[in-house]
This record gives C-alpha cells, structure tokens and sequence, in this order.
C-alpha cells in the first residue's frame, strides 16, 4: 500500500487564506516533496450542492475560480490529479453501499454537522442530502484509497467518521478500502484561521474572508479594519493578544526574516507582543507589517493566476483530463467494492454455474 494523499474544497467560492494555510499550502508542499504515489484535489461540488441545491449557477461559475486558486498556488496538473467530483459517478454508487454502515445519531453526533446545520438555519429542516454528507466525503476518501488528508482541524471529526465506516466495511466485506490518517497543520493557529472580524473561523459563508485573489488594495482595506483588541483604545494602553485577529494572523505568516526586513525593532513576534502588550504600540503599525507579510505572500499567487487567466479553455482542458484520470481508480476500487459485497454477478462465472447446478439438481 502506497501514500495516496487526497483532499477537496467546495466551489462555493474563491479560496481564502483559512483554505491556504489549513491545507493548500500543505498539499503544495507534499506535491513539490514528491514523497507519494498518487495525488489527488477536486472540486466537491456535489458536496456544495448539499447547501446550495438551489442555487447550482454558484457552483458552476466557482469551479473555474477554485481551478485557477489551486494552479496559481502551485498546484501542478502533471504532478497532481486535479477532478470534479460530480463527474464520477462511482462515488456516488460507494456513499449508497456506506450509508448503510452508518446509523442516523452517529451523523447527529457530528461537531461540525452540528455547527454548520446552526450556521445555516438548518434546524428545523434539514436537507437529507446535507445531513448525509459526511459519508459522501467518507466515500471520496475511501473510493481513491488515500492514506493521508492534509486539512484543517474542523475536518477532524469527518476523518473520524470515515475511519469508522472503512472499519466497518473491511470487517463486513472484507479488506478492501484503507483508513485514511490526518494531517493538521504543524502550527496550531493554522488549523483553524479565525476571520477577519475576530470569528472563530475564516469562511466564505460569514464573509470574514480575505481571498488569495485579493488586490493588494483590497488586502490593505481588510486588514486596516481588522478587529483587534476592543479595549486598547489609546497607543498607550496595554493590549491584549489573544483573541486579537492581527496577532493571531502573524502567529500564522510571520517569520523572524520578515522582522529583519521590514521591522528590525523587534527581533520576532514575541518581543513584538512584549511591546504591544506593555503598551505604547499602536494598531495601526502591527496591521501594516501584517499588510505587507500578507502581500508578499500572495503577489506570486497574483501574477501566476493572471497567467493562468489567459488561457481558460486550457483550465477545463486540465480538470477534464484530471477528472478523466481519477475515474480510472474510481473504476477498479468500485470493481473491488462490488467484487467484496457480492453484487458483481454478471463477472462471476462461478456464481452462474453454481445456480445452474442447483437448479438441475432439484428437478
Ligand atoms: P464553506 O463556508 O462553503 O463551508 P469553507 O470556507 O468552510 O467554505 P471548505 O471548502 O469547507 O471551506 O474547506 C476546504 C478546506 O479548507 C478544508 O480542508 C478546511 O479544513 C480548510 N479550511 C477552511 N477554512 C479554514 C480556516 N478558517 N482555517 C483553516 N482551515 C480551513
Ligand atoms: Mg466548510
């Protein structure tokens, strides 16, 4: 068994530094490390559609944005497999046979079930195919066999349940599908990016998001109204760092170089913290280092999805041919799958001569 690494976003929006530093950036970095035997990224869009079912003109119109974020971070088609995950219907087939392997409170027990249903006023109505979603993702990562999923940590608990199910099916069917491990950002605050607006998490659902696409005009906005600490109202206040959004992005992005190259008063964040928390610093200084570590890190980003920009046909060209590629493993995990859970009669040769035998033999 190899290192298959596979890992998904939902094209419900461009990507956003939560997306980059809890996983994108990893699977850049796992790709350029080539210590693997397959890689795989898609687009979940059946997955969005779970919460956007009537709305499926958003999902098709991001599928070329989260294409172009993906290759203008580094990601390269001739190295990783890049899909759709709608175009393979064997993954939809698997998450039939799986979700009879996992029971209704096992799903409602869920943490990040349970959050996003509240954050989508779900509560009262909640759409099946949503409540469901857990083992379709259990299904992309089974399907493809992968053994290791660069995410952030509010994934967590939908690792959990896959592992689970892929127990379950192995001990019913026998072995065939793998548990899949997690891997979580080395550094903690990476795992689960707060927004902009202080929140517990970036994301495109709370509008809280600064975007790899940004200009860097629009980063500076941002950032210059980013929440900090609400009494440090005076320079010279003492201030608070925790729950401060500026501080938690620079635990994020920065590194004692970008002190040396554009802060040398201070020789890395914690003696910057020192100051800030002392008092005499004032936002605005902090947000402007942090303005800068940010830009410098997406301005490559900036200049390769322009590039990418001019030729669009070729964008879907690579999805199609990825998505063409994924569907060959697809193919012969579904071959094994049905091959396990007996449903493969027409390839059983033995089961028809079984039949035929018993048949003759009760005349
Ligand atoms: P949506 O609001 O549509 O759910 P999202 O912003 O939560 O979108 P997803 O597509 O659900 O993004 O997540 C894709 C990947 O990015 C997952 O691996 C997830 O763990 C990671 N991720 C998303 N937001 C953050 C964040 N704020 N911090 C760290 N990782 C994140
Ligand atoms: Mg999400």
């Amino acid at each position: 068994m190899g290192n298959i690494i596979l890992t998904g976003d939902r094209p419900t929006g461009k990507l956003h530094l939560g997306h980059y530093i809890g996983s994108l950036q990893r699977r850049v970095q796992l790709q350029n490390e080539g210590n693997y035997d397959k890689m795989f990224v898609f687009m979940a869009d059946v997955q969005a559609l779970t919460d956007n079912a009537d709305n499926p003109e958003k999902i098709r119109q991001n599928i070329i944005e989260v294409a172009l974020d993906y290759l203008a971070a580094g990601l390269d088609p001739e190295k990783c497999t890049i899909f759709i995950q709608s175009q393979i219907p064997e993954l939809s087939e698997l998450t039939t046979y799986l979700m009879n392997l996992v029971t209704v409170s096992r799903i409602q027990r869920n943490p990040t079930v349970k959050t996003e249903i509240k954050m989508r006023n779900f509560e009262a109505n909640i759409p099946l195919g949503f409540f469901c979603y857990p083992i379709s993702q259990a299904a992309d990562i089974a399907l493809f066999k992968s053994t290791t999923v660069p995410v952030g940590e509010d994934q967590e608990p939908m690792i959990e349940v896959t592992r689970e199910v892929v127990r379950r099916f192995n001990q019913t069917y026998g072995e065939v599908l793998v548990e899949p491990q997690i891997l979580l950002p080395e550094n903690t605050v990476c795992r689960r990016l707060p927004g902009t607006d202080g929140k517990e998490k970036m994301s495109k659902s709370l509008g809280n998001c600064i975007y790899l696409s940004d200009s860097a005009d629009e980063v500076w906005q941002k950032v210059r109204s980013m929440f900090t600490d609400p009494d440090h109202l005076r320079v010279d206040d003492p201030g608070k760092v925790e729950g401060n959004a500026v501080f938690t992005y620079l635990d994020a992005f920065s590194t004692d170089n970008d002190f040396a190259n554009y802060w040398p008063d201070y020789k890395n964040l914690d003696e910057l913290k020192d100051h800030y928390r002392r008092g005499g610093l004032g936002d605005m200084k902090c947000k402007k280092f942090l303005n800068t570590i940010i830009n410098n890190m997406l301005e490559p980003m900036r200049q390769r999805r322009k590039e990418f920009e001019q030729d669009i046909p070729e964008i879907y060209n690579i999805l199609k041919k990825g998505t063409d590629k994924a569907r060959e493993t697809a193919a012969q995990t579904m071959d094994e799958v049905r091959k396990a859970m007996r449903i493969d009669y027409f390839n059983d040769t033995e089961l028809i001569k079984q039949q035929s035998e018993r048949f003759k033999n009760q005349k």
